[in-house]
């Protein structure tokens, strides 16, 4: 099962994610945990990505192909994996496009988590105010990070609904709600 999980901030992916990843016994890869993993390393990755987490802008593409590359060259990913957070770009997602087919592979399924603008809107504001813990939560950043995702993760759904492959799932209600609609899907 290869699955690329997609939604905006605040939709709930990442919770979703580490439910679906291991339901199916499958590596739950994130490019913003690897990201935040790099920063608090000190490691050179780190150090050239920390000013884009913390603007809540996107990593130049270059940078996360080329470990998602490595990432899924690892054993681990042979029998399958959940994406998320990647793709995030149109450059990324026709990269994947053709680093799967060159394994002569292919996604199995991309679900996106949708949640109403004005929804998404709310929830980020009340992580600003409660404080998640992560630097980028607050309500400024997480602005920034939607505003992000409309003009340049957007187009990644369109991508994948012309392929014919996107699913979409309502993310409104509970977390076990939200997960069992999607294990509906797979
Ligand atoms: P996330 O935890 O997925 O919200 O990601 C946190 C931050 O990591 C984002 O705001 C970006 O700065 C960076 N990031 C994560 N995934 C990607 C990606 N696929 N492309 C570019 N930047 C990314």
């Amino acid at each position: 099962m290869r699955i690329v999980l997609l939604g905006p901030p605040g939709a709930g992916k990442g919770t979703q994610a580490v439910l679906l990843a291991e339901k199916r016994g499958i590596p739950h890869i994130s490019t913003g945990q690897m990201m935040r993993d790099a920063v608090s390393s000190g490691s050179d990755l780190g150090k050239k990505v920390k000013k884009f987490l913390d603007a809540g802008e996107l990593v130049p593409d270059n940078l996360v192909i080329e470990l998602i590359k490595e990432r899924l060259s690892r054993a681990d990913c042979r029998t399958g994996f959940l994406l998320d957070g990647f793709p995030r770009t149109l450059e990324q997602a026709k990269s994947l496009t053709v680093l799967l087919k060159s394994l002569n592979k292919e996604l199995t399924h991309v679900i996106e988590i949708t949640v109403p603008e004005s929804v998404i809107l709310e929830r980020i504001k009340r992580r600003g105010e409660t404080g998640s813990g992560r630097s980028d939560d607050n309500t400024e950043v997480a602005s920034k990070r939607l505003q992000v995702y409309w003009a340049q993760t957007a187009p990644v759904s369109k991508y994948y609904q012309e392929l014919g492959s996107l699913v979409e799932v309502n993310g409104l209600g509970t977390i076990e709600e939200v997960q069992s609609r999607i294990q509906g899907k797979i």
